[in-house]
């Protein structure tokens, strides 16, 4: 029997919305096509009568929905003869540049600010056999490094201001729509360079366009409070946050996230760092959905917007996990309070451990 994979990827799926032809030969780790869960628990934990679902797209190839961009935007310098790509990263993009260049034997240089990213992230970068350069400075100033390198030398950036990225990140919105049968009316995300909640409203207003839904959601984008550049309106010189992915002061989609924001009548608005690790632990506690911090953020934001009212009750929310839990080990066991317990290797010790704890 020939080998016909389950998994054949996103450009596979979507080909005739996206920019290759018959011949284009596919770098593919069998990304997208991601869970969307609808949230059981924690809507009655918080009291509301929301309909909540999950776009868990910490469950691509490499844990984040980096991935859905770099197929198509390794795929095209593939096709356009590129024998390398370049990137600055908060640690999501430098993954999976890494990985679809080994898998298209290309060679990778990824530009990462010293000390704050997240463990499995670096892991991953120096596993696929990409040179990590790591600067002592932050995202915003490894982007205008790689912007400048790219001038001087044959590499083909990867980062969102790459058009090929957002064209495979829209296609999130295709199977939320097509899983839904509908659109909903908030889609909620975190926001650092913006690109993907444009890449979003890109995917939802082509199927509004096409006639295939008759309505279109609210884009609602949330930053880190110490990490807002849109919520300040101006770029920020020293962004500081807990959740690493979102640490950006200069959005490289400023503009067209600000189109987004207008066309969808949706907003911006900003999580404290504790609200992001609290909604992390609520999806983790409340629903077994284990999720980096900077995705959480997504939740929070929806939250605060519940509370506030923003968000009417009776609405259908959705809300991008974007990357998985594993990627930041470090800061998901400091703030854990799961009893870590340790007695001695007996089964009274043992027995005492569980009797203990099975009242809660
Ligand atoms: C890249 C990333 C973001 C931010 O996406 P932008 O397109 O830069 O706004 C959010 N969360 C995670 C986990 C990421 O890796």
């Amino acid at each position: 029997m020939p080998f016909r994979p389950r998994y054949t990827g996103l450009i596979e799926r979507y080909r005739d919305r996206l920019p290759v032809s018959d011949d284009t030969k596919l770098i593919s780790l069998g990304e997208g096509n991601t869970p969307l869960l609808k949230l059981n628990n924690i809507p009655k934990v918080l009291g509301k009568d929301v309909e909540i679902y999950v776009k868990y797209e910490g469950l691509n190839p490499t844990g984040s929905f980096k991935d859905r961009g770099m197929t198509m935007a390794v795929t095209k310098a593939v096709e356009e003869g590129s024998k390398a790509i370049i990137c600055a990263s908060t640690g999501n993009t430098s993954a999976a540049a890494a990985a679809y260049a080994a898998r298209a034997g290309i060679k990778a240089f990824v530009l990462i600010p010293e000390g704050k990213i997240a463990l499995g992230k670096l892991a991953q970068g120096m596993m696929h056999g990409a040179t990590v350069i790591q600067i002592k400075g932050n995202f915003d100033e490894g982007m205008q490094l790689v912007k400048d390198v790219a001038e001087h030398a044959p590499v083909t950036i990867v980062n969102s201001i790459n058009p090929y990225r957002l064209q495979g990140q829209k296609t999130a919105a295709f199977e939320i729509v097509e899983e839904l049968g509908f659109a909903p009316d908030f889609h909620c995300l975190p926001v650092g360079n913006a690109g993907n909640i444009t890449a979003h409203w890109m995917g939802y207003s082509e199927y509004f366009d096409d006639g295939i839904i008759d309505a279109r959601p609210k884009m609602l984008g949330f930053q880190a409070a110490g990490s807002a550049p849109f919520m300040r309106g101006h770029m920020v010189d020293n962004p500081e946050t807990v959740a690493t992915a979102i640490r950006i002061g200069h959005p490289q989609s400023w503009d067209k996230a600000w189109k987004v924001k207008e066309e969808s009548e949706g907003w911006f608005d900003e999580c404290s760092d504790e609200q992001i690790l609290a909604a992390q632990k609520l999806l983790a506690e409340h629903e077994g959905i284990f999720c980096e911090p900077a995705s959480a953020t997504s939740l929070a934001g929806a939250i605060n917007e519940l509370n506030a009212g923003k968000i009417p009750e009776g609405s259908k929310i959705v809300c991008t996990l974007t990357g998985h839990g594993l990627k930041d080990p470090d800061t998901a066991i400091k703030q854990s309070t799961s009893p870590l317990v340790t007695v001695d290797a007996t089964l009274d010790a043992v027995r005492d451990a569980i009797l203990n704890n099975i009242a809660d």
